[in-house]
């Protein structure tokens, strides 16, 4: 439903305020990414209506049949897995791509993206706390990939972006947040232009922005829950 979009926006600007306010932050350094995934082009057109540039979707060949049909001025962030054959589509039709996890996935994604594009604006996804199931680069290979990333041509190293496990504990999410924002910091001290710490979602953005978040992917917060795919 698209009449309840505009009072959840706002809920959840009102909430990363709050977070921010809390931590001592500006809110400015805050951005908002809203997951799209399962969301229609009406609800995404909607949203982006409001004032909302940034969509993240996980699934590309769902992305990719949307885009048609959503307004052109939309920024779009890869949030989930890029397998090697799905690397071009990733190059073609994103601005950004937060899920890098490997130097062979970055070396195609440069070789791909197209010339009259800016270069892809990219995060390494690491992987926090010991989930086996979840993809992405352990964080003391983080820095080894970086140095490699930073070498090519179409690609733009931005940060770092973590999914650590689901947990209804404060001091335990905030525990996970930290190692990424170690991470982060190390990248910032090794690297120009590291500006993005892409961590919390719904259920814990609060405790991502106290850890210093700089960007929060928020889905079920803004649409309401997913229905199944
Ligand atoms: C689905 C998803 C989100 C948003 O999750 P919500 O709990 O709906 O806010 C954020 N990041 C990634 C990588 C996701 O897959």
């Amino acid at each position: 439903m698209t009449t309840s979009l505009a009072p959840r926006f706002h809920a959840v600007q009102q909430q990363i305020a709050e977070a921010a306010k809390a931590a001592g932050r500006d809110p400015a350094g805050i951005r908002l990414l809203a997951v799209s995934k399962t969301q229609e082009p009406v609800q995404i057109n909607a949203l982006h209506a409001l004032g909302q540039i940034a969509f993240g979707e996980n699934y590309i060949q769902e992305a990719l049949a949307k885009q048609p049909n959503c307004s052109p001025t939309i920024e779009w962030h890869c949030i989930g897995p890029v397998q090697s054959n799905k690397s071009r589509l990733v190059a073609e039709h994103f601005a950004w791509c937060q899920s890098l996890h490997s130097l062979k996935l970055a070396r195609r994604l440069s070789e791909q993206r197209p010339s009259h594009l800016a270069p892809l604006q990219c995060c390494i996804q690491l992987h926090i706390g010991d989930e086996a199931s979840k993809s992405g680069v352990m964080p003391a290979e983080a820095l080894a990939l970086a140095e490699a990333v930073v070498m090519l041509p179409n690609l733009r190293l931005r940060g770092v972006m973590c999914i650590p496990p689901a947990s209804d504990s404060v001091p335990e999410q905030r525990h996970y947040f930290a190692e990424a924002k170690a991470v982060y910091q190390q990248l910032q001290h090794h690297f120009e232009g590291i500006d993005t710490l892409s961590m919390g979602m719904s259920a814990d953005l609060s405790a991502a922005i106290a850890e210093g978040s700089t960007m929060v992917r928020v889905g079920t917060a803004l649409f309401g829950p997913r229905t199944k795919r």
